[in-house]
């Protein structure tokens, strides 16, 4: 018998398998709510005037080999993207320039958000732990990605969201993390954490609530992933939407910062639009006493060069257009300000289509859906 003829039909993704089923709908007041994709109000996925003015500045300088240089990145991304990307996420977003200088951060460049998550699973998985939670409920894309990069089937969920309130379960989520930590282990346990915008309920820990979670995240001496794939789209306000990145690494609070590691995996695909381009990058910060010469200081060489060795197998290098674009973006004092200025237009207009769906919407056949019913409230 032909092994060819007996591959079974995979499931369809779960949000790509609704966009499917949307194309096929004739119904001609339908509305497209699955994938994460600003559109205009025709419709339409434009790029942000800043992205546009930076575009037309990469056109402009065809002739500086900078710009103009269609040969392979390097393995882990340019330096340039590096530096303007760093100083974007932990000096302007949560003022804490000390990371940079006293050598904390591990840095690649990877494909989106997706990308930065694949690489910290293997990562992890490879040489940290072996065990996951993330939350009830999370993007459905999260336990695939998460399953297929060495976290296979030991991924559990802490309780998150509760349905019938509509608003976060944080009692349970403490009760859970607490009940389910077992000291004998000898690795130690990975959790996913979304920093805003959590997708698909829409609801986040207040201020409060997250220091309450993180304090016992810290004490259990817990891995967090922080899922940054909607900076700026919370509040309208890129800075402010990096609340439990700031506490998490609030030095006053956490002296001895993470023993082993913070992964941040960031997405330029919503905010700045670049969703085909595939911009993103992850961050793995270290512990503090990484200073030049310092024992601790050859850490980040080793990460590093696992890190390499992992894209290496897996695409060899990050694509170059879009992270040129976010380059210019972040480098050009004007664009940078154009783009702030671009986030909150963009959020201020969600907002209000929000509202005006939520205000047209049919409840009757609506009420029946909890989850629905959740993500509109919030
Ligand atoms: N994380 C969450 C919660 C998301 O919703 C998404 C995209 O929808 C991503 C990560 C990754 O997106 P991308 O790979 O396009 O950056």
């Amino acid at each position: 018998s032909s092994l060819i003829k007996n591959i079974p039909l995979a499931p369809a993704d779960k949000i790509l398998g609704l966009t499917s089923e949307f194309n096929h709908d004739q119904n001609n007041k339908k509305v497209n709510l699955t994938v994460g994709i600003y559109k205009d109000a025709f419709g339409k996925v434009t790029p942000f005037p800043s992205v546009r003015q930076a575009q037309n500045l990469l056109n402009k300088n065809h002739s500086n080999s900078k710009y103009n240089n269609l040969s392979y990145l390097p393995i882990t991304g340019c330096k340039d993207f590096e530096t303007n990307v760093t100083n974007f996420l932990f000096n302007d977003s949560i003022n804490k320039p000390t990371l940079i200088e006293d050598n904390r951060i591990s840095f690649i460049q990877t494909l989106s958000g997706t990308g930065a998550i694949s690489i910290a699973s293997t990562f992890i998985t490879k040489f940290l732990s072996n065990e996951i939670i993330i939350p009830n409920y999370s993007w459905a894309n999260h336990s695939n990605i998460l399953q297929k990069n060495g976290f296979k089937n030991n991924i559990n969920h802490y309780p998150y969201y509760d349905p019938i309130t509509g608003k976060l379960s944080i009692n349970k989520w403490k009760q859970y993390l607490r009940s389910t930590h077992s000291s004998k282990s000898t690795m130690p346990r990975s959790i996913l954490l979304h920093a805003s915008c959590h997708n698909p309920t829409g609801v986040d820990p207040t201020l409060k609530q997250w220091e309450e979670i993180i304090d016992i995240i810290h004490e259990l001496k817990m891995i967090p992933i922080i899922d940054m794939a909607y900076q700026g789209l919370e509040t309208g306000n890129l800075f402010q939407d990096c609340q439990l990145l700031k506490l998490c690494l609030d030095e006053s609070r956490y002296p001895k910062g993470w023993k082993n590691g913070l992964f941040l995996c960031q997405s330029f695909a919503k905010n700045m639009g670049l969703y085909g381009e595939r911009v993103g990058s992850l961050s793995i910060v270290l512990p503090p006493g990484q200073e030049e010469g310092s024992p601790e200081s050859v850490m980040k060489d080793k990460i590093n060069s696992q890190l390499k060795r992992i894209v290496r197998g897996m695409y060899s290098s990050p694509p170059g257009y879009g992270s040129k674009i976010a380059n210019i973006i972040l480098s050009e004092p004007d664009l940078k300000l154009r783009w702030i200025k671009d986030v909150k237009f963009m959020v201020d207009r969600l907002n209000q289509v929000r509202l005006m769906l939520y205000e047209r919407l049919n409840w009757n056949d609506l009420i029946n859906n909890e989850l629905i019913m959740g993500c509109l409230f919030h």
